[in-house]
């Protein structure tokens, strides 16, 4: 199956929670689920359908894995590397998708959203440790200096989304520096670090039916 390409907000509609797929967008008052706006689809209206333990995990995983843009196959990978590794497994699960390459220059603010980080990596503007790298899945390491080349088109098009992620504030786990567009990441951020306002346990649940 191929990747989403329809309406982001949709998905935010469908799953009645801020996703973050639209950049600056999603800060302003016009964002969907800001104004209410209602499920998606022919039976959408004003009501949500009541949903049983089944849909409940189901849904807070479709919220996660959107949210950082992968697919179905994808996610499960990650969930069972989190499964297999030693740990708390939904705590593990939210780490690993923090520490990919296009998470972090989208934390940072090269790039308004992570769907532009993943495309912006893609197409060779960012530098790990001064070496090109253009995997978006590529796993950051504590220590690992990520920027963007120092090439005027990668950095023009980063500068103002870097202005806009200072005003909201970096994460405590990235240290960066704004006039060098670059961001060395400190250490594996804690759960209580990690932004998204999911339940990573019904997930585990749902994925060990
Ligand atoms: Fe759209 Fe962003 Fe709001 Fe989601 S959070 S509904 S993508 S504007």
């Amino acid at each position: 199956m191929g990747r989403y390409t329809g309406p982001a907000c949709k998905k935010c509609r469908r799953v009645g929670m801020k996703l973050f797929l639209k950049g600056d967008r999603c800060y302003m008052a016009k964002c969907a689920v800001e104004q209410g706006r209602s499920v998606p689809g022919p039976h959408g209206g004003n009501r949500r359908p009541r949903l049983k333990d089944y849909g409940i995990q189901l849904q807070e995983k479709q919220r996660l894995r959107n949210m950082y843009g992968m697919r179905e196959g994808q996610f499960r990978l990650f969930f069972h590397r989190a499964l297999r590794a030693r740990g708390v497994t939904g705590e593990l699960l939210l780490q690993a998708l923090e520490m990919r390459l296009d998470n972090i220059v989208y934390r940072m603010g090269l790039a308004p959203s992570r769907r532009a980080a993943r495309q912006f990596v893609r197409h060779g503007h960012i530098r790990v440790n001064n070496i090109k790298v253009n995997i978006p899945s590529y796993k950051v390491k504590p220590g690992e200096v990520i920027q963007a080349r120092d090439v005027k088109r990668s950095r023009d098009f980063s500068k103002a989304h870097l202005d806009a992620a200072e005003s909201r504030g970096w994460p405590a786990w990235l240290n960066v520096d704004k006039n060098e567009f670059k961001a060395e990441v400190t250490h594996i951020p804690t759960r209580e670090e990690i932004a998204p306002v999911v339940n990573e346990q019904l997930i585990v649940e749902l994925y060990s039916k």
